[in-house]
């Protein structure tokens, strides 16, 4: 064999060995997650694990479940849910179709759950999608992790003794998202539109938009008071004042993209300028970094 040869199939056996190296990691990681429980209201809970947070309603009518995290965790979140309530999950909602929400979506259905989503999620998860982003092609899910029901607008849960209003807004981290409203326990799962402790991750490439983040955080804003308590997808429970925060914080970056880009100022000049500065000992220690928010708000806004 030449040397050639050789030196071929020992990249061939690195690359091999790194594959399976990174994919016994990831699932290891799933085997250390712990389940984090949080008690919101007497019938309203918030579950920590990996991935988006869990919005969960509990009472007689049985369990109302907002996302679900990746498949490796549903023991475990079955385990976190049981601990509240010995009523089966009844309901999964799904704030958009991304996969850290979505991903226990085919045991759960399995399971007797009847998965519920906007229009588009079910779109989406039926076949091939590309995060630009993050680079990640997604493949088409499994039948039984689709949404049966969905919906265009908004719909309404009478379960628990609480309205659960879900309602869908333009564009925003993606083109199906959905905040829900538990209207008597008075608190509100954002989805992705929130992040309560790092800059958001906004999908252009899912029909996502950041003015439409905005605008539907301010209207969730108008919804809500003072003693509202408020589930971003990713980061620790909030309430309305840390929404507001997060908003102007949005808002006062956003402006600055865009006056610059009147100027008709590059990205490069626009990165250099530093717009998120002030902001990013707070926002930016998160996976998105001030640079990659920067470049989403102005790919966004140069389009327009
Ligand atoms: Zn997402």
């Amino acid at each position: 064999m030449s040397t050639l040869q050789n030196n071929l199939i020992r990249a061939v056996a690195t690359a091999a060995s790194i594959i399976a190296s990174t994919v016994s990691t990831f699932s290891q990681d799933f085997d250390k997650v712990e389940i984090q429980t949080t008690k919101i209201t007497d019938n309203v809970y918030m579950l920590m694990g990996r991935g988006g947070n869990i919005g969960v309603c509990v009472g007689e009518d049985g369990v109302f479940l907002v996302d679900d995290q990746f498949a490796p965790l549903t023991e475990k979140i079955e385990t976190a849910v049981e601990a509240i309530s010995s009523a089966p999950i009844r309901f999964v909602l799904n704030t958009h179709w991304h996969r850290d929400h979505t991903g226990g979506n085919e045991n759960f259905g399995k399971a007797g759950a009847i998965i519920v989503a906007h229009d588009n999620v079910r779109k989406r998860m039926s076949t091939e999608q590309f995060i630009q982003a993050l680079g990640n092609r997604v493949p088409p899910s499994p039948k039984d992790a689709l949404p049966i029901v969905t919906f265009n607008d908004a719909v309404t849960f009478h379960m628990n003794g609480d309205e659960v209003h879900v309602f869908h807004v333009d564009p925003a981290h993606t083109d199906g998202d959905a905040v829900v409203h538990f209207r008597k326990a008075n608190v509100v799962h954002m989805g992705d539109l929130y992040f309560s402790e790092s800059y958001p991750f906004i999908d252009l490439s899912s029909g996502g938009s950041v003015n439409g983040v905005i605008e539907g955080v301010n209207h969730v804003l108008t919804m809500i008071d003072k003693d509202t308590k408020v589930i971003p997808g990713h980061g620790s429970l909030s309430d309305a004042d840390g929404l507001k925060t997060y908003h102007d914080m949005l808002v006062t970056v956003r402006d600055r993209v865009m006056n610059m880009l009147t100027e008709k100022k590059t990205l490069e000049e626009i990165k250099s300028s530093k717009p998120t500065a002030e902001f990013d000992a707070a926002w930016g220690q998160g996976w998105i970094k001030p640079d990659k928010f920067v470049e989403t708000i102005y790919e966004d806004l140069v389009k327009k």
